[in-house]
């Protein structure tokens, strides 16, 4: 039976690091600072950005919260992005996602500056990640690779399948893998035979977005498993993309679904934050 890599202590322990770091800025006088922007009234979208604030306070990084109301135009997001593209106290700029419809969200997110785009969605960022020269990384696939890491699994040589091929999971966590020398299968909704794909995998990734699609039969025995996905179902249960109890059987460690990838998310936001104040204050 595999053990369960556990997210939230590798979280915990990646946020003592990330506040001593703070603690050290503020010694020379940087405070790391996070601008969030949330516009309208999403409840989810709400619940992210608390999140994200208490999390920056409980590691010393200041926040700036902008509530803007639903029916903010385009141009007026623009003109608060330039705004903090120049603050010299904001190190990262976050645009919670989704926006109104009345706003283009590829305006906006290549309006932020890539040297304040700590959620790594700028193509500027996406394509230094392509090319083997990360500068800002996207946290929750980031998060997965500091998991595997933090586990002791080494990449060079092996088999990846991710599961899941969109912008902000798949195909970055796919790019991380092929910088780690892994071998990488990128599967997706047009993937012809996926059970055969996941039993050849020395490590998968899934990213789908489907309760427990990936069968625990298919696992390779000893594989790694990092289960991404979110899903409630029935009674407001949270489940992941990977039939986790008969998945453990056959894995020689695998994430739950709570308390795996989840915790990880924010953490390298407060990381990719505190990154970029460093390059502020060490030029
Ligand atoms: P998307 O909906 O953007 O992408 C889902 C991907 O899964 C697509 O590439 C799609 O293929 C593929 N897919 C759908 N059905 C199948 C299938 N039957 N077989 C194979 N592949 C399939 O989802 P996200 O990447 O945004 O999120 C994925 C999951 O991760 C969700 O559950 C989400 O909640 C969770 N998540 C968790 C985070 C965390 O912090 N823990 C953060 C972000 C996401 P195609 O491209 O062909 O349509």
């Amino acid at each position: 039976m595999g053990s369960i890599i556990d997210g939230k202590a590798i979280a915990a322990a990646l946020r003592q690091s990330i506040a001593a770091d703070v603690a050290q800025l503020k010694v020379t006088g940087t405070v790391p600072g996070l601008a969030v922007v949330l516009v309208g009234e999403d409840p989810a979208s709400r619940v992210y950005v608390s999140m994200k604030e208490k999390a920056c306070a409980a590691a010393g990084i200041y926040s700036a919260e902008h509530k803007l109301p639903v029916e903010t135009t385009e141009a007026q997001l623009l003109a608060l992005i330039d705004e903090l593209n120049r603050d010299r106290r904001i190190d990262g700029i976050l645009v919670q996602l989704p926006l109104p419809k009345q706003i283009n969200e590829s305006k906006v997110l290549e309006a932020i500056s890539p040297a304040k785009d700590v959620d790594g969605f700028h193509p500027y960022n996406v394509g230094r990640l392509v090319t083997g020269n990360p500068l800002f990384q996207p946290c929750t696939p980031y998060g997965v690779m500091k998991m595997l890491e933090a586990t002791g699994v080494e990449l060079a040589g092996k088999e990846v399948v991710v599961v899941g091929r969109s912008n902000i999971v798949g195909k970055p966590v796919a790019l991380m893998c092929l910088a780690q020398h892994a071998t990488v299968t990128l599967c997706h909704s047009r993937t012809h035979d996926l059970p055969a794909k996941v039993r050849q995998a020395d490590v998968v990734i899934a990213a789908v977005g489907r309760p427990e699609m990936i069968r625990g039969e298919w696992i390779k025995p000893g594989a790694v498993v990092i289960d991404v996905g979110v899903n409630r179902v029935g009674d407001n249960k949270l489940v992941g993309d990977v039939e986790f109890e008969a998945a453990k059987e056959r894995a020689s460690a695998i994430t739950p679904v709570p308390g795996g990838v989840g915790p990880m998310t924010i953490t390298m936001l407060l990381y990719n934050t505190v990154e970029s104040a460093k390059r502020r204050a060490h030029g």
